[in-house]
């Protein structure tokens, strides 16, 4: 796209200041990569007291910044100012107190979702769109992600529709997970007091409840998901966990477009975290990467026996359970294993128990660890994702970049991003298994190990396509900016005019669409 954009990034997460999952990787990575292609980007968080606003060069902006929450009245937030690490991206943080100022992002200690999660979101949502007026920024473009700020799509072609800042703003919405929905009980619809004829199935409405994600669907103009794959997968009863309906109904304005990862923080040639360098032209280093993998984890040091990694919150989505039922008969295959995560008690009690009976065999770190998962992808041979679903994922793509082949379910992302092994040819990036079972599991495994100890060349050949894949950001930016011009001719026309003023220096070039 040869105009600049003013876009508004409003995401309740964003790296490096807070992040729970994928969403967080994207709203604070994706801002810089439009900003270095010439767009005005701007990114709205809420201030969680996690935040150390003495840190982060983080500066409070003067004045209150007023917020109609319907019968709640207008309530008062504060804002602070920063920008993004290595970027003149400014981030403006909704600071609340009673409703940020918690330990928690979503939910308590006990991992109950908190029970003002409807008010935290929708005051979020109306404080980064009031914030517009008070920086008198005009989008283009408004980004909302998930269910947190689908409100926001909501409020534009509402509140804001002859709003001098936003009435001509585009909205768009990217779904990370269809799991997850905002589903509240009624009466918030006197809270967004966007009026109660909004209230109906083709709106807020779902199934007697207020559905933050459902309205968002239908209000934004564009909507996207993290893959191709998911993005068909959520149109099916099987993933769009109710919602499947709606998104056929919005499938002209609906795509997929898969995340990138960051190619410098993941680069195998200088991992400030690894000891050893290495390149699909020199595999030394990986060599050596393994056997320092297996003398960290207690494990055998042979070169010989290939190693499969598996980093990973240890949930269903994952398909944990069905590694746990095929692990026995994997360990009694020549293999070692090397686990990394954290999630469901049970997994730690099981896992932990199968390490210590296979000493020799398996290895198990409960928790949460940057180095050592970074060891993992670059020191292990495979590396096994078979998740039940997957919007987009991103180990598989390390794993790649790695050299690890990773053996996955071919599910939304991962169905996207990994190339099967096609033995006639002998190109592939990975191993791929259809049909989530403890015994699919276990073949595909067979497979990929089959292919370890007979098929060198094979071997060899994967690595260096799986290295040489291009996972760079760039490439999603660029789908982005297709995406945002669709939304823009949806909200405005064919002919449609952009708000950025062109940079200092720079003609502007008038361009019809
Ligand atoms: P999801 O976001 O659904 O958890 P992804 O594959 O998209 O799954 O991303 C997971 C991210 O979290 C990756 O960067 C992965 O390396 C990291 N990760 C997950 N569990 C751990 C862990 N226990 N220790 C270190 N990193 C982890």
């Amino acid at each position: 796209m040869s105009q600049s954009l003013n876009i508004l990034f409003i995401s309740s997460e964003a790296v490096p200041f807070v992040k729970t999952g994928g969403l967080g990787d994207v709203a604070g990575v994706l801002p810089k990569i439009l900003r270095k292609m010439g767009h005005n980007v701007r990114l709205v968080l809420p201030r969680y007291y996690s935040i150390d606003i003495n840190k982060k060069n983080i500066h409070h902006l003067p004045g209150p910044l007023g917020v109609p929450m319907g019968i709640l009245g207008e309530l008062w937030a504060g804002v602070y100012e920063s920008t993004l690490p290595d970027s003149d991206v400014p981030v403006y943080f909704i600071d609340y107190e009673q409703y940020f100022g918690r330990a928690g992002i979503y939910t308590d200690e006990h991992g109950e979702g908190f029970k003002d999660n409807d008010n935290r979101f929708v005051f979020f949502s109306r404080a980064a769109l009031q914030l517009t007026k008070r920086l008198f920024f005009t989008p283009d473009i408004v980004h909302v992600h998930d269910w947190h700020t689908a409100a926001v799509p909501v409020m534009l072609n509402t509140f804001y529709q002859h709003d001098l800042h936003l009435a001509s703003a585009a909205s768009v919405l990217t779904i990370h997970n269809m799991q997850h929905q905002g589903n509240f009980y009624p009466g918030l619809m006197d809270v967004l007091s966007v009026g109660w004829h909004h209230y109906h199935p083709l709106g807020l409405e779902h199934y007697g409840q207020v559905n933050l994600m459902k309205g968002g669907i239908y209000h934004a103009n564009a909507i996207n998901t993290v893959s191709k794959g998911y993005a068909a997968e959520i149109m099916t009863a099987e993933y769009g966990y109710g919602l499947d309906g709606v998104m056929r109904d919005r499938c002209k304005s609906f795509f997929g477009i898969v995340n990138g990862i960051d190619m410098q923080e993941w680069n195998p040639e200088k991992d400030p975290y690894l000891s050893e360098g290495f390149s699909a032209k020199d595999l030394s280093g990986k060599e050596k990467l393994k056997a320092e993998l297996q003398k960290k984890m207690g494990l055998p040091v042979k070169p010989d026996i290939p190693v499969i990694g598996i980093i990973s919150r240890l949930v269903e989505q994952k398909g944990i359970d069905v590694i746990a039922e095929a692990m026995p008969g994997i360990l009694s295959m020549e293999v070692q294993i090397v686990l990394l995560g954290s999630g469901a008690p049970w997994a730690h009690f099981y896992f932990g128990g199968l390490a210590a009976h296979h000493r020799d065999k398996m290895s198990v770190v409960i928790g949460y660890n940057e180095p050592l998962a970074h060891l993992i992808e670059a020191g292990s041979d495979f590396f096994l994702m078979p998740s039940r679903f997957e919007p987009c994922g991103l180990n598989q793509m390390y794993s790649q970049r790695y050299g690890t082949l990773p053996i996955v379910r071919a599910t939304g992302g991962l169905n996207d991003t990994v190339d099967n092994l096609n033995e006639e040819t002998g190109h592939g990036t990975g191993f791929k298994l259809y049909y989530l079972s403890a015994k699919s599991l276990f073949d595909t495994v067979g497979w990929a190990l089959h292919i370890y100890y007979n098929r060198k060349d094979i071997l060899r050949n994967m690595i260096r396509e799986a290295m040489s894949r291009d996972f760079s950001w760039e490439r999603s930016a660029r789908k982005y900016e297709q995406l945002y011009r669709i939304a823009l001719k949806k909200k405005r026309g064919r002919h449609y005019r952009i708000s950025a003023l062109p940079e200092k220096g720079k003609k502007s070039r008038k361009k019809k669409t």
